[in-house]
């Protein structure tokens, strides 16, 4: 699962920065295009969602989300690794 936030949605209120007990979200240091500072992710992959949710088939924690006033913050699921064909040489 990968952990996104919608630049079109976020009015970068913060709020998902408080409530993050990993502090995935740091505050945005630059603008877009409409003049909003969307927050930063710092090593997402840690968020319980990220790496648990394909585990436990289930939203986990997800207390961002729920904050998040402009339903901005959304979990992709990413496509499973492929498998290589590996052909040794002796
Ligand atoms: S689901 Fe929980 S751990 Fe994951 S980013 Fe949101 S608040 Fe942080
Ligand atoms: S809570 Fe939602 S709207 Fe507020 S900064 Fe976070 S992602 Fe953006």
């Amino acid at each position: 699962m990968k952990l996104v936030i919608d630049d079109t949605r976020c009015k970068g209120c913060n709020l998902c920065v408080m409530v993050c007990p990993y502090h995935i979200f740091q505050e945005g240091r630059t603008s877009n295009r409409r003049g909003i500072f969307v927050p930063e992710l710092d090593r997402p992959e840690r968020c319980t969602n990220c790496r648990l949710q394909p585990l436990y088939q289930r939203r986990l924690c997800g207390v961002c989300q729920m904050i998040c006033p402009d339903q901005a913050i959304s979990w992709l699921h990413e496509a499973p690794f492929e498998p290589h064909k590996v052909v040794i040489e002796y």
